[in-house]
């Protein structure tokens, strides 16, 4: 299939001269810096804070390399997933003209960014196995059809998307696919970064704020081609991840040791809590999940809810969502939480 990227990117885009900043325009060695401003005497803090950070984040963009096997230029940070989304929207969708595709029920900022950025939305639901229509996204798609985002492990349903139906359309859909892989650590499914050389018109979306345990970090980490990071570069603010996150992040991804372990206890008490919760009489169906959550189908999902809002345990309602009638999603906790959730659903009713 022809695939060229720069028939789906906006003339505005394409045509951008984007902000030059004073650490960009300058490549050779120095030792004095007197081109942006900033404070020559240092900051109040221990750290040069006083300094902009790097643009491109190459400290922690070489150990995301490493630990992803995946070249550091084929990598682009954003401050959370929610930049990397929002880009993606402004690289290539024209607004009112263009449309996207997305799953429900799915990841609610795909919907909610298109909205800010006046972006039709065409909604393709899940089969009710939860599994992607690929006849149905792919006829649904048109000539302004620019992104199709698919997420899995899925949010809030926790399955995988099966991997042939998103070959099918990284082979067949003729816009950009945006594979959101934010729970691939607790995934038994293999992850598309290693197929980036293969797909030029493929996203891979991950992020440190689940797995790492980094959410208060915000970083998140899209993997594509070349020319597809030059774009995201090229539209982000200048200094979008700041130095104090870049610093942290780094330090932290020396600790893989303590993460896989995490990763090994979060899936045992996952089947503990799901063996725990299919006993109680009011629990209808739990969704198999391959994420760090599980959904489960109530009798009642609003009564449930608010019986462990009172008990001040909190989840999530998804009940509104299509095709979640009655459903629960539960965050995988720690023992001692996860205990503390079967005992006060134990006395419920
Ligand atoms: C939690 C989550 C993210 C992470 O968003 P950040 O902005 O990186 O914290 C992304 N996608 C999905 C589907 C999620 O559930």
């Amino acid at each position: 299939m022809e695939f060229n990227l720069n028939n789906l990117v906006r003339e505005n885009i394409k045509s951008l001269k984007p902000y030059s900043s004073a650490r960009h325009e300058f490549t050779g060695k120095a030792s004095v810096f007197l081109d942006a401003n900033e404070n020559a005497f240092g900051s109040p803090l221990e750290e040069n804070f006083n300094r902009y950070p790097d643009p491109l984040q190459w400290h922690v963009k070489f150990q995301l390399a490493r630990i992803k096997g995946v070249p550091a230029e084929n990598i682009f940070i954003g401050n959370g997933s929610d930049e990397v989304i929002d880009l993606a929207y402004r690289i290539f969708c024209n607004p009112k003209t263009d449309n996207v595709i997305i799953c429900p029920p799915t990841y609610g900022m795909y919907q909610v960014s298109a909205d800010i950025n006046d972006v039709q939305v065409k909604k393709v639901s899940l089969t009710k196995d939860f599994q992607l229509d690929v006849e149905g996204i792919l006829n649904a798609a048109d000539i302004n059809t620019k992104l199709l985002f698919i997420c899995s492990p899925n949010n809030p349903t926790g399955n995988n998307m099966n991997r042939t139906d998103v070959e099918t359309l990284l082979n067949n859909f003729k816009g950009i696919v945006i594979i959101d892989e934010a729970y691939i650590n607790y995934s038994r499914q293999k992850t598309f970064t290693q197929e980036l050389t293969e797909y030029p018109n493929l996203i891979v979306m991950q992020t440190l704020s689940k797995a790492w345990g980094l959410a208060a970090l915000r970083m998140g980490i899209a993997f594509a081609s070349m020319d597809m990071i030059d774009l995201f570069n090229k539209v982000k603010p200048p200094y979008n991840i700041n130095e104090a996150s870049q610093q942290l992040a780094l330090e932290a991804l020396q600790n893989t040791q303590q993460v896989n372990d995490w990763i090994k206890t979060v899936v045992q008490e996952k089947e503990k809590l799901a063996t725990a919760l299919s006993r109680l009489p009011f629990v209808k169906h739990i969704y198999p999940s391959d994420a760090n959550f599980i959904l489960v189908k109530v009798t009642d999902a609003d009564a449930v809810y608010g019986f462990l809002a009172q008990n001040e345990i909190v989840i999530r309602n998804r009940t509104k969502e299509i095709m979640c009638e009655n459903c629960l999603r539960i965050t995988i906790g720690t023992e001692n939480e996860n205990k503390l959730l079967i005992q006060t659903l134990s006395s419920y009713e």
